[in-house]
């Protein structure tokens, strides 16, 4: 093999890692956790960013490791705290007694842009 050759090898190695690279480094398609109260919103939290949210006095939510989790809760019933972790596109806690209705929005399954919605 003559030299030239194995220039073009390496350089197609070298693009071929960086691409590798830039496909793992990029951020996770995880979407985005919607809480509305009421009706009304109330905010949105990054599922990729561990997070405690206080949502008014009466309910505490906890995102970590791209789940949402309701981790306290004033109502009584509980329900909502009992919700297992929602981390995927249209899946919900729902809070009655408080209104409280915690959503994920542009998760794994949607390919489409969760600002623009
Ligand atoms: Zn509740």
């Amino acid at each position: 093999m003559r030299k030239n050759d194995w220039v073009l090898i390496i350089a197609v190695l070298l693009i071929c890692a960086a691409a590798f690279g830039i496909h793992f480094l990029r951020p996770r398609q995880a979407g985005m956790v919607e809480v509305k109260v009421d009706g009304e919103e109330f905010g949105t939290w990054p599922l990729y960013e561990d997070a405690e949210v206080a949502i008014g006095e009466t309910n505490r939510l906890c995102i970590e490791d791209g789940y949402a989790d309701m981790i306290w809760a004033d109502c009584p019933d509980k329900l909502c705290v009992h919700q297992r972790a929602i981390s995927r596109d249209g899946e919900s806690i729902i809070c009655l007694p408080n209104k409280v209705v915690v959503s994920v929005i542009g998760g794994e399954e949607r390919k489409t842009d969760a600002v623009s919605q």
